[in-house]
C-alpha cells in the first residue's frame, strides 16, 4: 500500500463493540482480570498499556515501517527513553545543529549521568569517523536540522555507525513520510508527535519506532511504562487522527515553504535563507536523493542582525509570533532569544514553520513586515 493508504488505515479498525468507524476513546486506568488470573484481553493497567496507545504506536510503527514502537508524553521523554536505554560510560555522537532540546538533555543531564558524549556536524562524515569510539552505541542524526536546516545524509552515516557496531537514530520529526530513514540504513526513529503529527497544536507527544524487535528496544518498552512518561488516552487518539491527514499536510506545508523561500531568496533585506529545497542550499543534492519533498520549515537571516529580526518578527500580522512547528498555521520565532546561552543561532535568524494558509497571502505578510 502506499503512504496516504497507509496513514488512513493504520491503527484503525471498526470497534467491533459498537460498529463506532471514529475509534473511542477508552479512559478506563484498569482492565478487568480474567477468572483464573491472565489478561486474555491484553490490557492491565494504563501505564503499561492502553487501547488507544497501542493503536498509536502500531499506526506509527506502520507507517514508518518498523517492528514496534513506544510512545511517550513528548519527544523528550521519548529522547530520555533512548539515553537511558545506554549504559553510563556509553558514547553518544550527537549532531551539533539538533534540537537544543536535545542537545540540553545530553549536556545538562546525561553526561552527570554518565554518558559521554561528542557533538559534531553529522555533514562531515570524516569527523564521524574521527568521532567513533569502541565505547560509542549511538548515533544521533537530525535531518533537516534545527535551525540551520543543515542535512545529513542518512545512508552514509548509518553505514558508517553500522560498521562500528553501534545504532543509529533519525529524528525525523521534521520530515515525516516524506523522509524514510528505514530504508537509509537508520535503526531507530524518533518523532516529537507534537508537530506535524499532531498537526494542529494542540497536544504534546513522541514516539520512538525501532526498525527491530530488539534487545535496546525491549529496553526502551521496560522505560517506557516503569518509567511512566506515557501519553494519555485522548492526546494518543488525537495524534492517530492527526497521522490520517499527514502526507497530505506534508504535501502541502512543502509546497507553501518551497515558494515562501524562493520569495525571501531573492528580498534584498534578506542576507539568508537556510531551506533544502533551494538549488543553492549545500545539502541540496543530498535532500533531493533522501526526501520526496524538503518540507514545511524554513530559516531566514535578515540584514540588521537581532533588531532587524525582531521587527520582522513584530511586524507580521499572518504569522503568529510562538515557538514550536507543524501546525495548520504559520509560525516565526527568533531562535538566538529564545534558546537563551549557548545558543549557536545567529542573532539574525528567523525560523518559519509554513503553515497551510495561502502561500501568496504569507508572502505579502513577509513582503510587508520586511519593509
Ligand atoms: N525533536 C525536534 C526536531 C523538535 O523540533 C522538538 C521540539 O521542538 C523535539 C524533538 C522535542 O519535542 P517535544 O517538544 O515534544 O518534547
Amino acid at each position: 500500500m502506499k503512504i496516504e493508504t497507509v496513514a488512513v488505515h493504520a491503527g484503525h479498525a471498526v470497534d467491533p463493540a459498537t460498529g463506532a468507524v471514529a475509534a473511542p476513546i477508552h479512559l478506563s486506568t484498569t482492565f478487568e482480570r480474567d477468572v483464573e488470573g491472565s489478561y486474555s484481553r491484553g490490557f492491565m493497567y494504563t501505564r503499561n498499556n492502553n487501547p488507544n496507545r497501542q493503536a498509536l504506536e502500531n499506526g506509527i510503527s506502520a507507517l514508518e515501517g518498523g517492528a514496534g514502537a513506544a510512545a511517550f508524553g513528548s519527544g523528550t521523554a521519548a529522547a530520555m527513553a533512548l539515553f537511558q536505554a545506554l549504559a553510563p560510560s556509553d558514547h553518544v555522537l550527537a549532531h551539533v545543529d539538533a534540537y537544543y532540546g536535545t542537545t540540553r538533555l545530553l549536556r545538562d543531564l546525561f553526561l552527570r549521568w554518565g554518558l559521554e558524549a561528542d557533538f559534531i556536524d553529522m555533514s562531515d562524515l570524516g569527523a564521524i569517523k574521527k568521532a567513533i569510539r569502541p565505547k560509542t552505541k549511538l548515533a544521533w542524526m537530525e535531518t533537516p536540522s534545527n535551525p540551520l536546516l543543515k542535512i545529513v545524509d542518512l545512508a552514509a552515516v548509518a553505514k558508517i555507525i553500522r560498521e562500528a557496531g553501534a545504532l543509529s537514530v533519525c529524528d525525523n520529526t521534521w520530515a515525516p513520510t516524506i523522509q524514510r530513514p528505514f530504508d537509509l540504513g537508520a535503526d531507530l526513529i524518533l518523532h516529537s508527535t507534537t508537530k506535524y503529527f499532531g498537526g494542529h497544536c494542540d497536544v504534546l507527544g513522541g514516539i520512538i519506532v525501532s526498525k527491530n524487535d530488539n534487545e535496546f528496544f525491549e529496553r526502551v518498552r521496560a522505560i517506557q511504562y516503569s518509567g511512566g512518561a506515557v501519553p494519555s488516552p485522548f492526546d494518543c487518539w488525537l495524534i492517530l487522527r492527526g497521522m490520517r491527514t499527514v502526507p497530505w499536510r506534508m504535501r502541502a506545508h512543502s509546497e507553501n515553504a518551497m515558494k515562501v523561500a524562493n520569495f525571501l531568496g531573492q528580498h534584498r533585506q534578506v542576507e539568508r535563507v537556510h531551506y533544502p529545497g533551494l538549488r543553492s542550499h549545500p545539502g541540496h543534492d543530498i535532500a533531493t536523493k533522501q526526501m520526496s519533498m524538503y518540507g514545511g520549515m524554513l530559516s531566514l537571516e535578515v540584514k540588521g542582525g537581532a533588531k532587524a529580526a525582531m521587527s520582522l518578527a513584530a511586524k507580521t500580522k499572518i504569522f503568529t509570533r510562538a515557538t514550536s512547528l507543524g501546525g495548520v498555521e504559520s509560525l516565526i520565532e527568533h531562535r538566538a532569544s529564545i534558546e537563551g546561552p549557548g545558543t549557536t543561532s545567529p542573532e539574525g535568524l528567523l525560523r518559519l514553520s509554513i503553515g497551510l494558509e495561502n502561500a501568496d497571502d504569507l508572502i505579502e505578510d513577509l513582503d510587508q513586515a520586511l519593509r
